[in-house]
């Protein structure tokens, strides 16, 4: 297992190898105090999580995730300043899986590195999931709609595997929340609200009028059987 940090602030990087050591020793920690060199890592390095700050001195964390969302599926826990709601949503829609606001405590990082990584494999399920014309493949983690591949993030696939799982019935956002990331945290649901979003653009027709994933106002969300 290997964690790639990407943080130009030492004391931030020596924070979370400390919280590592303590709390989940024999993980190898790689670390880069710039973006570009970050790309690069993402891809050479191969890493399991990228937890990668915004604010880096050659090009931003929103850069950084853009490239690597080109090539590269990989969990990525964004850092944004505590209160910069706007970077928070702009990570999401950039990809990003979860966020920490700084300044955060040891445990807290630990906690959210754990739900995503345990969120990378969705299901221990064995055979395929198959609802209408969507189907999951667990042995390679991967979905198809109509028999043509569709490509998700990690989140993006937990939240619609959990989703398919409960097929025409409505799931609220807090079971949804716990369900992908463990904790229904205060946040979550303007979260989902950009994962669906993003799910919404690679599924429907029209996402603007969504006929598979519907919202339920205040509720939560209901997969219609894809036909
Ligand atoms: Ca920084």
């Amino acid at each position: 297992m290997k964690v790639l940090i990407v943080e130009d602030d030492e004391d931030v990087v020596d924070t979370i190898t400390l919280a590592f050591q303590v709390g989940w020793p024999g993980i190898e920690l790689v670390s880069s105090s710039g973006g570009q060199k970050a790309v690069e890592m993402a891809e050479s390095e191969a890493p399991n999580l990228i937890i990668l700050d915004i604010g880096l001195p050659d090009i931003s964390g929103f850069e950084v995730l853009r490239r690597v969302r080109t090539f590269s599926n990989v969990p990525i826990i964004i850092l944004t300043v505590m209160n910069e709601e706007n970077d928070i949503i702009k990570g999401l829609e950039w990809g990003a899986d979860d966020y920490v606001t700084k300044p955060f405590r040891k445990m807290e990082l630990l906690a959210r590195v754990k739900a995503v990584l345990r969120r990378r494999s969705p299901t221990s399920e064995e055979s395929p999931v198959v609802c209408g014309l969507l189907r999951y493949e667990p042995s390679t983690y991967r979905f198809f709609y109509s028999g043509k591949e569709i490509f998700l993030t990690v989140t993006e696939a937990n939240i619609l595997l959990s989703l398919m799982k409960k097929v025409n019935q409505v799931v609220s956002n807090s079971s949804l929340a716990i369900e992908v990331w463990g904790d229904d945290y205060e946040g979550a649901t303007d979260s989902l609200k950009v994962h669906i979003r993003h799910l919404r653009e690679k599924l429907e027709v029209d996402p603007s009028s969504p006929k598979l994933i519907i919202t339920k106002p205040r509720v939560g969300y209901s997969l219609v059987i894809p036909t």
